[in-house]
C-alpha cells in the first residue's frame, strides 16, 4: 500500500487521476488536505504559523503505511487557515468528495479546528443519501512537532472512515473525529483553543470512541433514508447574520441589524431556554423583521439543553411574533443550516418548516 500524493492545484478544484479503481480488494480512503494547524509550520521571518506542502504531512505519518488500505490524497490549493473557509470551499470540498464518491470507501477532510464545525455542518446538509463516512479532522499542534496530536487523529480517521459491517460503512454520515472521540459533525463544538480535546458535543452523544479497540454506538450513527444515488446541493445563500444578545443590548445596534438591505436569517442567540428582554422596542423590530419575510431562528447561547420558548414570559412574545425555534442546535449548525435553506429555492413557510426539522440529525425533534 502506498499513500500516493496527488496534488489539485488550481482553483476551484481540479481532479486528477485517482479515479482508477483499485483492484486488489483492499478497503479505500480518499484523505482531501485543506489547510489547518496540521500542515502548518513556523514562519521564521514572524514567528506566526502558516500551511505547508502536504507532501511534509504523509512523510510524517509513515504509519499510514501500514493499513492494509489504499489511501490516496488530494490538496484543495490553495491550502488555508480554516478561518479563511466560506462556502465557496465547501462546495470544492463537496464536489471532490462526488467525484471520487464511487472509487473509495471512506473520505477523510484535514481541516483547520478554528471553523471545522461550521464546516462539518454544512456538508452535512449538502450530501442527500451518503452512505460512506466523511470525517474530518485536525490537530491543536503541527504534525512535525514532538507532542503533535495530529498523528492520532489522522491515523484513527483512516480507520473509521475505512471501516465496514456487512459491507456497509460503520459511520455513514458526516463527522468529526478528534482526541479520540468521533462525533456527529453537525452536532459538534470548538470549546478550546488550547486542550487536545478541542471539540465537545453536548447535546448528542459520541458516536465512538478510540481506546484499545474502537467502540460505535451503533444506535447514536445516522444512517440516510433514503437509498438513493448521492446528491450534493451546492448553493448557499450568505444574507444572514448571528446576533448574540447581551444584557444591555442598545435599540439602534439591535434596530440597525435587522434592518441590514437584503437581509434574510438571523439566528439569535439567545439567553437560558431561549429569552430575551421583554423591552417593547426589540419585539417590535422583530416583529417588522418577520413581517418583511426575514427569519428569525432562536438559539440558546447556552452550550447544552435547548429552547424552549412559552416556558418564560420572557421568550412567550418571541413565540407570537413568529420566531422559529432552534431547539438544540448548535450556532453552528444553525447559521449553516440556514444560508443552506435559504439557498434551495424554497418559500419562507418551507424554510421555516425545515429549519425546526431534523435534515440529518442537527436538531432533537
Ligand atoms: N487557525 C487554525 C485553523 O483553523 C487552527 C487549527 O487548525 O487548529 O486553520
Amino acid at each position: 500500500m502506498h499513500a500516493n500524493y496527488l496534488e489539485f492545484n488550481k482553483l476551484p478544484y481540479q481532479s486528477t487521476n485517482c479515479m482508477a479503481k483499485f483492484k486488489n480488494g483492499k478497503s479505500s480512503v480518499l484523505i482531501i488536505y485543506t489547510g489547518g494547524t496540521i500542515g502548518m509550520v513556523q514562519r521564521p521571518s514572524t514567528g506566526t504559523l502558516a500551511p505547508v506542502k502536504f507532501e511534509h504531512i504523509l512523510d510524517e505519518v509513515p504509519e499510514l503505511n501500514k493499513f492494509n488500505l489504499n489511501i490516496k490524497t488530494v490538496v484543495l490549493s490553495p491550502v488555508i487557515d480554516s478561518s479563511n473557509m466560506n462556502p465557496s470551499n465547501w462546495i470544492n470540498i463537496a464536489r471532490t468528495i462526488k467525484k471520487h464518491y464511487s472509487d473509495f470507501d471512506g473520505f477523510v477532510i484535514l481541516h483547520g479546528t478554528d471553523t471545522m464545525a461550521y464546516t462539518a455542518s454544512a456538508l452535512s446538509y449538502m450530501f442527500e443519501n451518503l452512505y460512506k463516512s466523511i470525517i474530518l479532522t485536525g490537530s491543536q499542534l503541527p504534525i512535525g512537532t514532538l507532542r503533535t496530536d495530529g498523528k492520532e487523529n489522522l491515523i484513527t480517521s483512516v480507520e473509521i472512515a475505512a471501516a465496514q459491517k456487512n459491507g456497509k460503512s460503520r459511520v455513514p454520515e458526516v463527522c468529526i473525529y478528534f482526541d479520540f472521540k468521533l462525533y456527529r459533525g453537525n452536532r459538534t463544538v470548538k470549546r478550546d483553543s488550547e486542550l487536545f480535546s478541542a471539540f465537545h458535543s453536548v447535546n448528542y452523544p459520541e458516536l465512538a470512541v478510540a481506546g484499545v479497540d474502537i467502540n460505535y454506538s451503533n444506535k447514536f450513527i445516522y444512517h440516510s433514508e433514503n437509498k438513493g444515488i448521492l446528491k450534493v446541493n451546492t448553493n448557499f445563500d450568505d444574507n444572514v447574520v448571528i446576533l448574540k444578545m447581551f444584557p444591555g443590548i442598545n435599540k439602534s445596534v439591535f434596530n440597525s441589524i435587522l434592518n441590514i438591505p437584503g437581509l434574510k436569517g438571523v439566528v439569535l442567540e439567545t439567553f437560558g431556554s431561549g429569552n430575551v428582554p421583554s423591552s417593547r422596542w426589540l419585539i417590535n423590530c422583530i416583529k417588522r423583521a418577520i413581517k418583511k419575510g426575514i427569519l428569525i431562528l432562536n438559539i440558546t447561547q447556552c452550550e447544552g439543553g435547548r429552547v424552549v420558548m412559552g416556558q418564560y414570559e420572557t421568550s412567550a412574545e418571541l413565540l407570537k411574533t413568529g420566531v422559529v425555534s432552534g431547539k438544540d442546535m448548535t450556532s453552528e449548525a444553525a447559521v449553516t443550516k440556514l444560508m443552506f435553506l435559504l439557498g434551495q429555492g424554497l418559500n419562507y413557510d418551507e424554510v421555516k418548516m425545515y429549519l425546526n426539522k431534523s435534515l440529518r440529525g442537527e436538531i432533537s425533534e
